[in-house]
Formats: structure tokens, C-alpha cells, sequence
């Protein structure tokens, strides 16, 4: 069983979850809005992605018994004004998500929950990976400067990033 505090940042973190697929379903819905079709499949990939993030938190909570709350999800102000504005803000948001779970890290780690900080390496390790991923995306924007031929060639590339191996093989 856990504490009623980590029961209480558990369900912080699984609000953070859903926030954040809400958040980059409208970056998704504002790349559809200026014909950036590879960049909206990838972050409605990624909104698929938090999702299931949420779902990891909720199940874990599930299985200690502990009570699972549901606040309202922050609103979006979905104003952006470029894609490299968008992949700032996403790159903004990943890194207050890690410094989250460093903090309940610590916390568990100081409250001897081994069980709650085995649980929470998994989502050390994704941070680290989520960061990467937008930190290699942003440069790329940054270099073809929110316009023209070279920023449609991207938008191609990042459509192909979002489908498995697999799939590109028969494309
Ligand atoms: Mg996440």
C-alpha cells in the first residue's frame, strides 16, 4: 500500500499525463491548420502517447488500492505562431515533465517506497528518450525556418518518422 502523499503525486502526474495529450492534440490540430500534415501525425501520435502514459499511472494506482481523482485538465491556449514556436513549447513542457518525476523520485526514494520507485524508473528512462526526440525535431525546424520547399521535405520526413518500420517498408 502506498502513502496517501504518493497516492496524492501519483494522481498529480496522471493529471500531467493527460494534460499533455490534450496539449499536443491541439499542436496536432494547429499544424493541420497550416498544412503540416507529417508534424500533426506525429504529435497525434504522440497525444496517443501521454495517453497511454495516463493509463500506466492509472493502472499502477489501481493495483496499490489507492483512489484515483479526476480534476478537470488544464486548458489549452492553443495560440502558436510557427511550428518552431510549437516544438519550443513542446520541448518546455517535456523537460517540466521530467523535472516532476525527479522530484516524486526523490520524494519516494527519502519515503522508502521501493515499490512506487521501481515503477517510476520507466518513466525516468521515456523522458530522457521524449526529450531527444523534440530536441532533434526543433533543430531540424530551426534550420528550414518555418517556411518553404525545405520546411514541406521535413514535414514528409516527420510523417515517415511516425509509422513503424514496418509500414514504411510497404509504403
Ligand atoms: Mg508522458
Amino acid at each position: 500500500m502506498i502513502s496517501k502523499q504518493v497516492q496524492e503525486r501519483l494522481n498529480q502526474q496522471l493529471n500531467r499525463e493527460f494534460s499533455a495529450s490534450y496539449l499536443y492534440l491541439a499542436m496536432a490540430s494547429y499544424c493541420h491548420s497550416i498544412s503540416l500534415n507529417g508534424f500533426a501525425q506525429w504529435f497525434e501520435q504522440q497525444s496517443e502517447e501521454e495517453r497511454e502514459h495516463a493509463m500506466k499511472v492509472y493502472s499502477y494506482l489501481q493495483e496499490q488500492g489507492a483512489t484515483v481523482q479526476f480534476p478537470a485538465i488544464e486548458a489549452v491556449n492553443a495560440k502558436f505562431n510557427s511550428i518552431t514556436h510549437v516544438l519550443e513549447e513542446t520541448l518546455a513542457h517535456e523537460q517540466a515533465v521530467t523535472k516532476s518525476y525527479h522530484e516524486l523520485f526523490a520524494y519516494v526514494r527519502e519515503q522508502s517506497d521501493f515499490a512506487t520507485e521501481i515503477f517510476l524508473q520507466w518513466f525516468i528512462t521515456e523522458q530522457v528518450e521524449e526529450e531527444a526526440s523534440v530536441e532533434a525535431i526543433l533543430q531540424d525546424t530551426k534550420r528550414v525556418k518555418d517556411s518553404g520547399e525545405s520546411l514541406l521535405r521535413l514535414d514528409c520526413k516527420i510523417a515517415k518518422r511516425t509509422k513503424s518500420p514496418a509500414e514504411a517498408v510497404t509504403e
